[in-house]
């Protein structure tokens, strides 16, 4: 019965000579040309250019905190003349313990995604990381660690307990960005291939976290 499969063609066309040769050659028996497609030819440029197409997405949470913070800011004219009143009228609608939580989060998701977004866009615009200069690399180690820092930072909140859930599911984004990072320093100092790729799933992990955490925010706001 096995022997009934359709068969696929056992010959291709080299593209470069024309002639005819086996389906699952590399390279051409007859003009040598290297017939794998780029990426399997350029396999650390294009790990290295995957790990950064699906940046995970802080404008989210970001929204999700700017529209429950603070509900007096849609008349930014009655701020300049604040009166005392006013003050002590506001104040308890939001607690300072709130507050901080708010702003640390904020803050957080800032600055790990300014540095993501540099990463992102530094290795788009050069993926040939042989060619990177010292300076670069220092760069981009420094917003590496911005990356991991996010961790630690995080883990010094304490969240209100309304935002307990939330604050569970950005702690395991972060330590999925954190993880991506030191194994992305690795891979880019080696040139390796798997670090690169692991670095890449587990930003995609971290994402999946952060779009948790997003909606988590985006319900408790
Ligand atoms: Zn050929």
């Amino acid at each position: 019965m096995s022997k009934q499969m359709p068969t696929q063609p056992v010959q291709k066309t080299c593209r470069f000579c024309r002639s005819i040769i086996d389906r699952k050659a590399t390279r051409c028996p007859h003009c040598a040309s290297d017939l794998r497609t780029w990426p399997a030819r350029h396999p650390v440029i294009t790990a290295l250019l995957i790990i950064f197409v699906g940046l995970p997405f802080f404008g989210g949470i970001i929204s999700a905190l700017n529209s429950g913070s603070s509900p007096d800011s849609e008349t930014p004219d009655k701020k300049q003349t604040t009166t005392p009143y006013q003050q002590t009228r506001t104040e308890p609608k939001v607690s300072s313990e709130e507050k901080a939580y708010r702003d640390g989060v904020m803050k957080i998701s800032n600055d790990v995604s300014e540095s993501l977004g540099e990463l992102g866009g530094f290795v788009s615009e050069n993926p040939l990381p042989f060619l990177w200069t010292d300076e670069e690399v220092i760069k981009l180690a420094m917003h590496t660690v911005i990356i991991e820092g996010g961790y630690d930072e995080a883990q010094k909140l304490n969240p209100p307990e309304k935002f307990k859930d939330v604050h569970a599911s950005f702690i395991m984004a972060l330590d999925k960005f954190a993880q991506s990072m030191r194994i992305f320093r690795e891979g880019v100092d080696n040139l390796d291939v798997e670090k690169l790729e692991q670095a890449t799933a587990l930003m995609n992990e971290g994402s999946a976290y952060m779009n948790e955490a997003t909606a988590k925010m985006a319900a408790v706001s």
